[in-house]
């Protein structure tokens, strides 16, 4: 029996590096990798990677799938480095927080992970949830269920009646301190218990709230909320066992502890200031801008006063139009930009209309799309595989009609999407 199981593994595993040849003739080729895109050239995919790209449309072997995007422009599989995936913004959620299950949760995240697919993402990082994010991830690892490929800090580390107190606006007598495993800390052995736990339920990466949020229970959305020896801990822990650190944050005295900490990216950076900016080149630190959640929660706001409580509409009304400008200053500067628009704030699948944003403020269409491929594969250290097309890598392959370099909205339409040497969309 057990030579029988071995043999069977053995069997899979040949022809998973062997596997199923599919030839893709590509219109016009963006590899990402900073070369000028390229007509007519043709995919060789073996199994779930890229064996090699040739000149001209080549005709497979009889044993092979040609898939024809000759009149597309095709380009690597895109990845947002800010989601929540488990949930989306709506009048209920503070409502639903105390109705809805795990299973309700998980349900409803399914639409959310194949939107995400479908609309080109194929990598994500999911910066925070409830814990259902673990489980979503290895659902579609497993083929259960389509989406993209998650790397997930279970939940955000906070501070009590910080942005990721799960427990803040709630009535006094159902509050009960969370504590470092429901990712609440308040000292030094705190920070490096709730990251350890972490690690124990499954995470992938570590995000932490330097500063208060938008759309937290909470009056303010922009003070510090940890200590800088508290971040230190954070890192150091996380440093540990090889997680990439994300740091929420809107004000900069709280931004500022986070990059001193050695944070690896700043989320939202809203009232980044030059010093911060220059600290941030300096150690290499990767700003996601979220430009997408500012616009959202302001015409939200602005549109239907009733959309938010009066505490958090007060916030997004002053947070919210700050972002696209702070991404402006902080590109020309040239802090390193990594692709992010914590969709659940704005709507899953819309995460495309982040390059718009961003070509509106005046960056390059190449540099953006580069933010979603090879800076956010740089940002989580898998740019050996991952974020650009070439031969070796993983097979994360979109097509879009037109030319993404002369309009950017293009990839708000995308065609064909195929994930791991899979087809999804076609
Ligand atoms: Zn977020």
């Amino acid at each position: 029996m057990r030579y029988l199981i071995l043999y069977f593994l053995l069997s899979f595993s040949i022809l998973q590096s062997y596997g199923q040849l599919t030839y893709l003739h590509c219109g016009s080729l963006l590899d990402a990798k900073g070369d000028a895109p390229r007509s007519e050239q043709t995919i060789v995919v073996r199994g779930n990677s890229i064996l090699e790209i040739l000149d001209g449309y080549i005709t497979p072997p009889d044993t092979a799938t040609l898939v024809d995007l000759s009149n597309l422009t095709v380009l690597p599989g895109l990845m947002d480095m800010h989601v929540h995936i488990e949930g989306q913004s709506s009048p209920r959620r503070y409502e639903e927080g105390f109705r809805l299950n795990d299973a309700d949760v998980a349900l409803r995240a399914t639409i959310y992970c194949k939107a995400t697919l479908m609309a080109g993402f194929t990598t994500v990082r999911d910066l925070g949830g409830s814990g259902v994010n673990v489980s979503l991830r290895n659902a579609i690892n497993s083929g259960y269920i389509p989406g993209p490929r998650i790397y997930t800090c279970e939940k955000g580390i906070g501070t009590t009646g910080g942005h990721a107190d799960p427990t803040n606006g709630v009535r006094k007598d159902l509050q009960k301190d969370p504590g470092p495993k429901e990712g609440v800390i308040n000292s030094i052995d705190d920070a490096k218990k709730a990251v350890r736990q972490r690690y124990k339920n499954g995470a992938d990466v570590i995000k932490i709230t330097a500063t208060g949020g938008v759309l937290s229970v909470a009056k303010d959305g922009s003070g510090p909320q940890f200590t800088i020896e508290e971040v230190q801990a954070i890192v150091d822990a996380a440093n540990d066992y090889g997680f990439v650190t994300a740091a929420h944050a809107h004000g900069s005295e709280g931004m500022k502890r986070a990059v001193l900490g050695g944070i690896h990216s700043i989320e939202h950076g809203t009232f980044m200031t030059e010093e911060i900016m220059d600290l941030m080149i300096e150690r290499g630190t990767y700003y996601v801008p979220t430009i997408s959640a500012g616009k959202f929660v302001y015409k939200r706001a602005t549109s239907n006063p009733q959309f938010f409580p009066p505490m958090v509409r007060a916030k997004a009304l002053e947070i919210g139009p700050k972002i696209q400008e702070t991404f402006q200053k902080a590109y020309q500067k040239g802090v390193k930009i990594a692709f992010g628009t914590d969709s659940a704030v704005s709507p899953h699948g819309e995460n495309a209309k982040e390059f718009g944003y961003m070509v509106e403020a005046g960056m390059d269409p190449y540099e953006a799309i580069k933010s979603a491929t090879m800076e956010s594969a740089n940002l989580l250290r898998i740019s050996d595989r991952f974020g650009s097309i070439e031969a070796g890598k993983i097979a994360d392959i979109i097509a879009v009609s037109g030319n993404p370099l002369e309009d950017i909205s293009v990839l708000e339409q995308v065609i064909f999407v195929m994930k791991d040497g899979i087809v999804f969309k076609n």
